[in-house]
């Protein structure tokens, strides 16, 4: 077969076609109802307590901390209200024998050791004022009313998270081990101990990153529209977005939460876990690669919207595609021209330890690369197969087959987002209220990670996505406006403490 016919071959397996696209968006609907009602559904629809956006005229002086998989951040945030902010941080490797600790004190007595680090160095004269006043004699209780830090934590562990700043911690991941702190609530573990070194600090809010990348976005978007809707399309894929409280019905029942959210503005933004969307496949693609690809992961049946969408798997599909392709010895990819087509090892240009062999062995920015590649010739996709994959003197054909084969894999990728994006949209009814002011019926959303920076075109598709949708059309399309989140972890993380410090805080009034 002639190469550019197989590429194309391929490339139709990826097709994700309007009637795709909607049967998808009916489906992601009835989840996200299915998972506002009760707990262990497909979409998780987590309450995240958090009952107000930020619109850009927010003030003040707040903290954020971030706990990842490497890295502990500690960071200041002055908002100026008027959409922009200054950012000051710092950021501490996490040391092994902190990870794997006997006590969950240890760690949170580390962590609060840096918060102390960073006040003594970034607010000296806060940092010893308050030190002052502890001498003299004023309580610390009253000190905590006037002048205290609220601070957001930025935590990305599995947590069940039960108020604002309230959250248990399910399991360790990504390599930290404290069984000591396992079901504890870790805003608790961290006050205490920033209690024990007298911060004036409060631990205000719990963040999910996708909140915070919402409350981001909608700080710093033009114009006093708030955002609806933050999503995350990096190593893994994720949203959350503004709920109608009243639909948030597994929240009735819960007792205990009383008074840990303030129902005032009646909203409250829910934590969709969309990454596990259709785990069942009732209406996701699957290609043999996309069937190989969960086989062989550490979770196969799991996660399955996000196998499909996000940076960390778009590469493995695409170089699942492509060893396909390989393997078809009738088909010219990567071969000589004048040599058997019987010997695929004799006849290719390709070392047989290739990372293009390795599973996990191609890069999503692979994509990007070959999807966006104009130069002639496709030197710049050749050269990043010599350079990534060790394969030397490619012809342009070859380029041009990879090129074909990446571009539909990252499409459909766009067209999945749009899916998730679409349900939200609908499901918001945003879209069905005009007012004529332009302004006004903008629909914003705001989105972070590095496919959707980086992808050349992601947008594009996305929305061409989204006017194939009838109840959102092109109409709609043209309202709705998408923006990247700067600096989502820090600054959304004192946003959130900015609301959580509104509303008063059940755990204080019962003198925990
Ligand atoms: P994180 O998810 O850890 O916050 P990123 O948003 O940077 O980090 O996402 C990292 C993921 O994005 C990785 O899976 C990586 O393969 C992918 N990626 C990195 N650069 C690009 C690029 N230029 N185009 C598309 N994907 C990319
Ligand atoms: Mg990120």
């Amino acid at each position: 077969m002639a190469l550019a016919e197989a590429a194309r071959k391929v490339a139709n397996e990826f097709e994700y076609t309007s009637e795709d696209v909607n049967a998808a968006v009916k489906e992601f609907l009835r989840e996200m109802d299915e998972g506002l009602e009760k707990d262990g559904t497909s979409l998780s629809q987590i309450p995240t307590y958090v009952t107000a956006v930020p619109n850009g005229t927010e003030k003040g002086l707040y903290m954020a901390v971030d706990l990842g998989g490497t890295n502990f951040r500690v960071c200041s945030i002055q908002l100026h209200g008027n959409t922009t902010f200054s950012l000051t941080q710092s950021k501490v490797k996490i040391p092994a024998e902190i990870m794997t600790a006997k006590t969950a004190e240890e760690l949170f007595a580390f962590l609060a050791k840096q918060i102390e680090l960073f006040l003594k160095e970034h607010h000296t004269e806060h940092y010893e004022g308050h030190i002052q006043r502890i001498a003299t004699g004023t309580t610390d209780k009253e000190y905590r009313e006037q002048e205290i830090f609220n601070l957001g934590f930025t935590f990305s562990f599995p947590v069940q998270q039960i108020g604002i700043n309230r959250g248990l911690l399910m399991r360790w991941t990504k390599g930290f081990d404290i069984q000591d702190a396992v079901g504890k609530d870790v805003c608790a573990l961290l006050q205490k101990e920033i209690d024990k070194l007298h911060l004036p600090v409060r631990v205000a809010a719990l963040v999910n990153d996708t909140v915070g990348t919402l409350m981001a976005r909608s700080y710093t978007s033009p114009g006093k529209t708030s955002t609806l809707l933050g999503a995350i399309f990096g190593t893994g894929t994720n949203g959350a977005y503004v709920e109608r409280l009243g639909r948030v019905k597994k929240l009735a029942g819960g007792k205990e939460n009383a008074g840990a959210y303030d129902a005032s503005t009646g909203e409250m933004i829910v934590n969709t876990e969309w990454g596990s969307f259709d785990n069942a496949l009732r209406v996701l693609p699957n290609t043999p690669y996309d069937a190989a690809l969960d086989r062989d992961s550490v979770n196969p049946g799991i996660q399955m919207f996000e196998k499909r969408v996000s940076g960390m798997f778009l590469g493995e599909i695409l170089r699942r595609a492509v060893v396909a392709v390989l393997q078809d010895l009738s088909v010219p990819l990567f071969k000589d021209e004048d040599s058997s087509v019987n010997e695929l090892h004799s006849t290719t240009q390709i070392s047989k330890d290739s990372s293009l062999f390795r599973t996990w062995g191609l890069d999503t920015s692979f994509l990007s690369i070959a999807h966006g590649d104009s130069s002639p010739g496709l030197r710049i996709t050749r050269q990043a197969l010599d350079r990534d994959l060790g394969i030397n003197a490619a012809s342009v054909e070859d380029a041009e087959a990879v090129k074909i084969m990446a571009a539909a894999v990252g499409r459909r990728a766009a067209r999945l987002s749009a899916v998730a994006i679409g349900a939200i949209l609908i499901q918001s009814g945003r879209l069905e209220t005009v007012t004529g002011n332009e302004e006004l019926d903008v629909v914003d959303i705001g989105v972070d990670g590095s496919l959707v920076e980086f992808y050349p075109g992601f947008e594009d598709y996305v929305r061409e996505a989204l006017r194939e949708i009838p109840q959102i059309g092109e109409k709609g399309e043209k309202r709705i406006r998408i923006g990247i989140a700067k600096d989502g972890s820090g600054v959304g993380a004192a946003l959130i403490a900015l609301v959580a410090g509104k509303v008063p805080n059940p755990a204080d009034a019962a003198g925990e």
